[in-house]
């Protein structure tokens, strides 16, 4: 059975696990991802390393955003600057809760 627990919260983004079946869930408005725990690892150190100034594009109604590719080729995440922020500090703490269940498991 499921036994998600929550590894990481802010504003408008939630980052759940489940050990039993090794994925990590992102939730944001309107839209829920799955991750396997090595796709998830992949995914983190990407953004984790994405600096906005150097990525920045435009959305169709002007606003400087970021587009960050997903494990699901066809579909991006786009952000704002104080979004990208945002959701980088969510897996950051992902990452690092995730890490302290690993040591109480194992
Ligand atoms: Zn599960």
């Amino acid at each position: 059975m499921c036994k998600k627990t929550i590894i990481a919260q802010r504003e408008g983004v939630a980052i759940t696990q489940c050990v039993n079946c090794k994925t990590v869930n992102i939730w944001k408005t309107g839209l829920l991802m799955r991750f396997t725990f090595d796709q998830f690892d992949q995914f983190a150190a990407i953004t984790n390393r994405i600096e906005f100034d150097n990525y920045v594009e435009y959305a169709p109604d002007g606003t400087e955003i970021v587009i960050l590719s997903t494990p699901c080729n066809d579909i991006c995440l786009m952000f704002t600057r104080v979004e990208l922020d945002n959701f980088a500090s969510a897996i950051e703490e992902a990452i690092y809760m995730q890490n302290i269940y690993k040591l109480v498991h194992n």
